[in-house]
């Protein structure tokens, strides 16, 4: 472990790192979640009072003597869940890890951890005994059984702060822990940060503690941040950064102190007297002597040589719990003890089984869900079960896989023959309470080799068509590809990426789509005998913003593969007010006008007879939807290529034109078309009269020198007695 020091958080906003030199963030964040919460500071003040109040009944005096005054002989039993959040990585800790790090948590808030025999002797009479003990919940917010544990795969585990704090129990009945991979930058250094109860009152969805996996039983850290959910602060108070200036805690055995970063169990820390030299407080006509040096050893210190609450941190601890702020005081209550099952043992119960799709050597950076069936490179399934401990597994695959069942506990490689979704079963037996089967019959997507060719080709995403255009929702939530039968381009039919973000109820405050990307791939295309053509896709779409956000963060990002899938390039990304024209806060349904023609451009160095798209959607916060229609791959732009579809047109490009220009059209009924072009007076410079095969799209040449100099020209089309007509610019 190279970090040292726990992140700090007061109010939501974690105070930073663990290298010595950061400057912890606390005091400037706490004040600016305090302005824009005015509760967390009237929070603030009736707790205190509260706590003061209490505070008068106790005799310190007599309890440093060991003779009486702290009523400290109740037991208070707090149910808590465990959420981990992850990505299948190291962070997915086990049932068995998570047990043994709440029986340790547990020691250290009963006062009965062993190492409390190491404190120095000027604070031995002031280990306190806060006697909280920790109980994972055996029945959830609906009152299922459970063994107080969830799981929530999601890219937020890698980027956490509040807007990971996923599947959150209500904090009036359970004290919520979650644990991820790694902090977002802006929490970056931290190991863990916790809510004080007047900001849990205020944010009650975010009430509880956060910490990197790698810390669940790391020394003391996780009992430091449940000091601070029961408004404990560090033991030089929350106004400054430790080491920086003598600060006091409003606990009076904890002498003022500048607190101690991480020199660890040096008698310079345990028996600094720096700013506690002569420290007594005289309570009535009793003069209190506490002792003089700082304690170093106290779990709210950051010396990292924690070993004890003192007999005032317990009390302030064990008063918060009776107050009625963020509703601490009913954690406890003997009618929601009952509800939450905490003080009943742990349930048999059946696993849960679950399997992830990982990295492979086709793409060693990312998972592998789509591929060509041919491809002799195998997709990798791990076995994810938990829940009880997996006695066995037996695993079943579709499509011809080369390993169609297996008992692997670990993982199974597997191939597939037959293209298509390809369905996994995975079985869990667990050691006392048998076994549960999960069944994705989505789970990976075999795509067919036998690819076709362009022309002709014209996707319109109906819902029928959908089964040869895999879409991924990889994190399982609201954000997502999706066929949509209410919009189209000239049709009913399209596919959206669903970005709309409605997350505006309290109970829906986590969870930012800003992270989250989702796949839909195209079917195969034979392009070998194109390399002269500089083929084009050709597709439409229609997209917004909500206007509670001044730009379009989100973006499309289209690839293209060679070689069936097994390397992509990217040939466009789609992003900002080009991706989303319209702006409203409502979700958005794209009407007629709505819709605009894109065209991208095939890098004719990818063209090969097996020829895949990827389309990859990064939604953001307070996204809106993108709709996508009338995908082709023609030598022509979208817009000229429309006029193959769209009789009585006629497109010139390119326009403005410097050389020979391209007129398109398509004939009418009888093919009869002529076409004339004038220049700005009016004088006709060309005109052509002709037959053509009814309803055929046609491509003419006019030369350059049919315009005698540069400007504005007109050319009408005369198609079945319909004209249209269009400007070209000579330059
Ligand atoms: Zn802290």
């Amino acid at each position: 472990m190279t970090k040292k020091l726990f992140g700090l958080l007061v109010a939501g906003v974690l105070c930073g790192n663990v290298h010595a030199q950061t400057m912890c963030g606390t005091d400037e964040l706490y004040n600016k979640l305090k302005k824009e919460n005015k509760k967390i500071e009237l929070n603030e003040a009736e707790l205190e009072l509260y706590i003061k109040q209490q505070l008068q009944k106790i005799d310190f005096n007599s309890a440093a003597k060991g003779t009486a005054g702290v009523d400290d002989t109740t037991y208070y039993d707090v149910p808590i869940v465990i959420h981990i959040v992850h990505d299948f990585g190291a962070e997915y800790i086990t049932d068995n890890a998570i047990f043994d790090a709440v029986s340790n948590w547990t020691e250290v808030m009963l006062g009965e951890n062993a190492d409390t025999s190491q404190v120095i002797t000027p604070f031995k009479k002031w280990v306190g005994t806060p006697r909280i003990r920790l109980h994972l919940a055996t029945v959830d917010p609906n009152g299922n059984p459970t063994k107080g544990i969830t799981r929530r795969q999601s890219y937020l585990t890698g980027n956490a702060g509040d807007q990971a704090k996923l599947d959150g129990w209500p904090n009036n009945m359970y004290l919520n822990l979650w644990f991820i991979s790694k902090f977002s930058p802006d929490h970056s250094g931290a190991a863990a940060y916790a809510y004080y109860p007047s900001s849990g009152a205020a944010l009650p969805y975010y009430d509880g503690v956060i910490g990197l996996a790698t810390y669940l039983n790391y020394d003391k850290a996780i009992p430091h941040e449940i000091g601070h959910c029961l408004n404990l602060q560090h033991t030089w108070g929350n106004n400054n950064q430790p080491n920086v200036a003598c600060g006091d805690d409003g606990v009076d055995d904890t002498p003022p102190t500048k607190g101690h970063l991480t020199t660890g169990c040096t008698n310079g820390s345990l028996y600094d007297t720096t700013c506690a030299t002569g420290y007594v407080k005289v309570v009535g006509s009793t003069i209190i002597d506490y002792p003089d040096t700082t304690n170093a050893q106290n779990v709210m210190d950051y010396t990292y040589c924690q070993k004890m609450f003192t007999i005032g941190q317990a009390q302030r601890m064990r008063i918060a719990l009776t107050s009625g702020t963020a509703g601490r005081n009913n954690l406890f209550s003997v009618t929601n003890l009952g509800k939450t099952g905490a003080l009943v043992p742990r349930p048999d119960m059946l696993p849960v089984p679950d399997f992830s799709v990982e990295k492979s050597s086709i793409i060693s950076t990312e998972r592998t869900y789509f591929q060509c069936a041919d491809n002799s490179t195998p997709f990798t399934f791990y076995n994810r079960s938990w829940n009880d401990t997996i006695t066995s597994v037996q695993w079943t695959f579709s499509n011809g896989a080369s390993n169609p069942t297996s008992a692997s506990t670990a993982f199974v490689n597997n191939t597939f023959s037959q293209p298509g979704w390809v369905t996994v079963s995975i079985t869990a037996t667990g050691n006392n309470s048998g076994s549960a089967t999960k069944t994705n019959t989505h789970a990976v997507y075999a795509a067919d080799p036998n690819t076709i060719m362009p022309g002709g080709y014209f996707q319109g995403f109906t819902a029928a068509e959908m089964d040869k255009w895999p879409t991924f929702n990889y994190y399982d939530n609201q954000f997502k590809w999706e066929q949509y039968s209410g919009a189209g381009y000239n049709s009913n039919d399209c596919v959206r990426y669903r970005s709309f973000d409605d997350r505006t109820s309290p109970a829906n405050k986590s969870g930012t789509p800003a992270g989250d990307y989702d796949d839909m791939f195209s079917v195969g295309f034979n392009l070998a005998n194109f390399t002269a053509s500089n083929l084009k896709l050709n597709f439409y779409t229609a997209g917004a913003r909500t206007t509670k956000s001044p730009f379009v963060q989100d973006s499309l990002q289209i690839f293209m593969s060679s070689d069936c899938s097994k390397s992509w390039k990217l040939i466009t990304t789609l992003d900002g007010s080009d991706l989303a024209t319209a702006a409203q806060n409502a979700e958005f349904f794209p009407a007629a006008g709505d819709w605009k023609a894109r065209t991208v451009n095939l890098p004719t160095a990818n063209y090969s007879d097996k020829v895949f798209f990827r389309f990859r959607y990064w939604p953001s916060e307070n996204g809106n939807n993108l709709y996508m229609d009338n995908f082709e791959i023609t030598p022509f732009s979208t817009d000229v290529n429309e006029v193959a579809h769209q009789p009585g047109q006629v497109k010139v490009f390119p326009n403005p034109t410097k050389g020979d220009c391209e007129l398109a059209f398509t004939t009418g009924l009888s093919g009869k078309t002529s076409f004339i072009i004038k220049d700005i007076a009016g004088r006709v410079v060309y005109q052509q009269d002709q037959v053509y095969a009814p309803k055929t799209f046609v491509q003419h040449t006019i030369l350059r020198n049919v315009f005698a100099s540069a400007g504005f020209y007109f050319i009408t089309l005369i198609n079945d007695n319909l004209a249209t007509t269009e400007k070209i610019v000579v330059e």
